[in-house]
């Protein structure tokens, strides 16, 4: 999820932007994953806004209730767990994962058009949905972001006060099976300094 996205290029089922095809040959996508905090959607929401004509940003599906300030179509489709799981038993997600009591997932349908175009499209997700992209989508290159340490990460969780402290210990919890599983993916980024990470996360991506 990135904050703001409206202001941003975005997909959503049946409803997606096209880039300048002269900027993009191939298409491709990028799964960006760590824990909770970790600072994963202030980066890409840099990144978006340095690449608006170049990234498309997928809108996942939840059944978690919607924070403060987030929209229905815009940060996530805020979907009950009966809608959600009849979409996914119809085959209709990409990936999806249970995450802190609620369900989590990628609308396919998009993704494929998305790509078909040329796109780079970039999913946000945890690490059970990067497991399954990576069996259905080998070719998908696979991003890490890491917290300089699990107290700063906790720090984060904390500072940021939009979870129940329950919440929080299920993120922290869910947050350590992560950063244990960081040597599964490409390349793994710690995002300590904001300019540094999103200059490894730049050139990861486009070099
Ligand atoms: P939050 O509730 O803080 O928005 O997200 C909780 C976790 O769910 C984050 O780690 C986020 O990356 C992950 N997440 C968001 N969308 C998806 C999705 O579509 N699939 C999966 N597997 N995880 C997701």
């Amino acid at each position: 999820m990135v904050n703001g996205q409206s202001a941003i290029n975005s997909i959503s089922i049946g409803n997606y932007e096209t880039l300048s095809q002269d900027k993009l040959s191939e298409g491709k996508l990028i799964v960006v994953t760590g824990p909770s905090g970790v600072g994963k959607g202030t980066l890409l929401h840099r990144l978006l806004e340095r690449y608006p004509d170049r990234i498309l940003f997928s809108i996942s599906a939840t059944t978690r209730s919607p924070r403060t300030g987030e929209e229905h179509g815009r940060e996530y489709f805020f979907w009950d767990r009966s809608e959600f799981e009849q979409k996914r038993d119809s085959g209709e997600f990409l990936e999806w994962a249970e995450y802190a009591g609620n369900l989590y997932g990628t609308p396919r349908q998009a993704i494929d058009q998305a790509i078909a175009l040329g796109q780079i499209v970039l999913l946000e997700i945890e690490l059970e949905g990067a497991r399954q992209v990576a069996q259905s989508f080998p070719s998908a290159q696979r991003i890490f972001i890491a917290p300089p340490s699990m107290e700063v990460l906790e720090s984060r969780l904390r500072d940021r006060s939009t979870d129940s402290n329950e919440q929080i210990i299920k993120r922290l919890h869910h947050a350590k099976l992560e950063v244990a599983a960081a040597n599964e993916f490409d390349i793994t980024i710690i995002n300590d300094d904001l300019e540094i990470a999103l200059q490894q996360l730049e050139s990861a991506m486009f070099d």
